[in-house]
């Protein structure tokens, strides 16, 4: 089964929510705004989920999506300074949308259950890394039967080794059809997604988030010692680790519990196993308690 026109749809949509992505890095002002679990959200995040929750709408009227936003914070009046600038930044790109549009566009991604067939959307991964002017990455999957089948991954950011000019990459990938990476301003083909073939331990290169909130740097530095890898982390924010990965820039990404609380959202990483029957959230990583 082809997922060809849906992989197009979500590269249009990611690389759409790129530009207004830059477009509010390059303001510098992109203050953080505090969400009720104290975690940041930006005008950009909001943005972003905008424009590509209203193109898969547009395009796939019945597809539940699980995003990780909604417009409830926009609405309420202390943040009409936020919900103007997102309205702002969405209008540079969609001149003819209404803010009520905007608002109503973020919460498409509202749905709760997963579905046989349903999009997922991180509409900016790694928000700490934007506000630092560092990486992020937006992050759209399809899943269907349980199984990711078309996922795109643009980092605006990011730059491989194997295109050392070309700032911003967009990874695409459909079931069974192997990943491709291309330069994200022009869609030119950087090449197909292949991972190192190094094996040797003082070669090895590996990947792991720069919040040590989100990853346990000291058991990832014990677990290199073990390996025998000397060489030190590579630290990046978001998903583009994975992008780093895929392209054989690094050999391994470790991501290990700072918290045995923290239970992983669907838009981050796809659960160990999915059932629309059986549960009706994202899976846990771990039962137990601290
Ligand atoms: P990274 O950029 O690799 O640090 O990952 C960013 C993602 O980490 C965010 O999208 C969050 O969903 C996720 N995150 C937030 N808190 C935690 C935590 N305590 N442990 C693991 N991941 C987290
Ligand atoms: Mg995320």
């Amino acid at each position: 089964m082809s997922f060809y026109s849906e992989k197009m749809i979500a590269i249009a949509a990611v690389r759409e929510a790129s530009e207004l992505c830059r477009a509010v890095q390059s303001e510098r002002d992109s203050d953080a705004i505090k969400k009720v679990d104290k975690t940041p959200v930006t005008v950009a995040d909001f943005g972003s989920q905008a424009l590509v929750c209203s193109r898969i709408r547009r395009a796939y009227p019945s597809d539940p999506i699980i995003a990780e936003e909604t417009s409830s914070m926009l609405r309420q009046p202390e943040n009409e300074g936020n919900r103007q600038r997102v309205v702002h930044h969405v209008q540079n790109l969609r001149p003819d949308a209404a803010s009520e549009d905007i608002l109503e566009w973020i919460d498409y991604g509202g749905h709760k259950l997963q579905a046989e067939r349903f999009w997922t959307l991180d509409p900016i991964d790694g928000t700490k890394g934007f506000l630092r002017g560092d990486q992020y990455a937006i992050a759209l999957a399809l899943i269907v039967d349980e199984q990711v089948v078309v996922a795109a991954l643009a980092c605006p950011n990011l730059v491989l080794n194997s295109a050392p000019n070309d700032k911003g990459v967009l990874a695409i990938a459909e079931k069974g059809k192997g990943t491709e990476i291309y330069r994200l301003s022009d869609m030119q083909k950087i090449g197909n997604a292949e991972v190192s073939a190094i094996t040797e331990a003082e070669e090895i290169r590996f990947s792991e988030s720069v919040e040590s909130t989100h990853t346990s740097h000291s058991d990832a530095h014990e677990v290199a010692t073990r390996l025998g890898i000397s060489k030190d982390a590579v630290r990046l924010d978001s998903q583009a680790k994975y992008v780093v990965v895929a392209a054989g820039d690094a050999e391994i990404y470790m991501r290990l519990p700072s918290s045995r609380r923290y239970v992983e959202n669907i838009w981050d990483m796809p659960p160990v196993r999915l059932s629309s029957k059986k549960q009706e959230g994202p899976l846990p990583i771990s039962q137990e308690s601290p």
